[in-house]
């Protein structure tokens, strides 16, 4: 099994100013393109380069490691929190002696398996009946207003259980705000010894757009590829659903779904690419309705390896 060190580290990239030589280990489905075997024809097997490049040059890599993965975490960081909201516990004391709550350095998975939570967030995971029947009551309230607003009769026959209706449909748009990391995954990670890329193409994702409040759909593909440890299959098409069910901008939800599968699992690189349909540019403003937005996101091995990459994009279909 072959391993990358993260060549994010200053030192790496010096010692490898020819990245391609490196075993692509994994990427490697495809390993017998031509271009490759003429960079491996020196050091024929992986074990010959890994071992040359052993000794305390990879202990410093792996330290180099995770600083690089905090810093690319800064344009997440950012937003992520509602400020209001205070942690429960781990505290700790700052030196002028005032108690400066102390957050994950990643909000993209927090202490309590939750994902960019917020008051609101945690208010509604952990509501009683009682609780959730007020949150219903008062929706209903602010819907009816809405048809007032737009010039209808709420108590026209065919609007009166439109309120509740509408109601409860948010909720299950926004279904994502009571799912945490920790519960989908569910110990669904596997010591398979498998590095070889895996994909997980065309994932439906239906979310909302946090600017309109209007839909935006489209297909999301996911690919990895492990450092020894597999995740069950499934779980990617629902950790897509928990950070879809929310309210998103396209940016933000690819960056998510990525940062939370390299988080969970620790593989050598992810991969999410997103397309989708607006319908605040279709319906509204702009009214371009052929119009698809694509974003990604590449993590690790796939954002340092061209190659890596286009492997991935080829296989999903966007690499034309
Ligand atoms: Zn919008």
């Amino acid at each position: 099994m072959t391993r990358y060190d993260d060549p994010d580290s200053p030192t790496v990239q010096k010692k490898r100013s020819h990245e391609n030589e490196l075993p692509s280990s994994s990427g490697s489905s495809s390993s017998d393109e031509p271009s490759r075997k003429k960079h491996r024809r020196s050091g024929s097997s992986k074990k010959n380069h890994s071992t040359r490049k052993n000794g305390d040059s990879e202990v410093a890599l792996n330290g180099a490691g995770a600083g690089a993965l905090k810093s690319r975490r800064n344009s997440l960081g950012k937003a992520a929190r509602d400020p209001r909201d205070e942690p429960p516990k781990k505290r700790r004391v700052s030196i002028a002696g005032e108690v400066v709550p102390t957050r994950s350095p990643t909000p993209v998975v927090d202490f309590d398996g939750l994902s960019r939570p917020s008051r609101g967030t945690r208010e509604r995971r952990e509501e009683n009946a009682e609780q959730a029947e007020a949150r219903l009551q008062k929706m209903r309230g602010a819907v009816r207003t809405l048809l007032e607003c737009v010039g209808e009769d709420p108590d026209r026959e065919g609007l009166l259980d439109t309120p509740s209706r509408y109601a409860k449909a948010l909720l299950s748009f926004t279904q994502g705000y009571q799912d945490s990391i920790e519960d989908i995954v569910n110990r669904a990670v596997f010591r398979e010894g498998h590095n070889e890329m895996v994909i997980v193409k065309d994932i439906e994702v239906f979310s909302l757009c946090e600017h309109h409040l209007v839909p935006f759909t489209g297909k999301m593909h996911i690919g990895y590829i492990p450092k020894d440890n597999v995740i069950g299959i499934s779980k990617l098409p629902r950790i897509a659903d928990m950070f879809s069910r929310r309210l998103q901008i396209q940016e933000r939800l690819t960056k998510e779904v990525a940062h939370a599968v390299m988080e969970t699992l620790k593989p050598q690189g992810v991969a999410v690419v997103m397309e989708a349909s607006h319908l605040c540019m279709v319906m509204r403003g702009v009214q371009k309705t052929t119009a698809t937005t694509i974003t990604s996101c590449m993590l690790g091995c796939f954002e340092r390896k061209s190659k890596t990459r286009n492997e991935f994009l080829s296989l999903i279909g966007v690499n034309r």
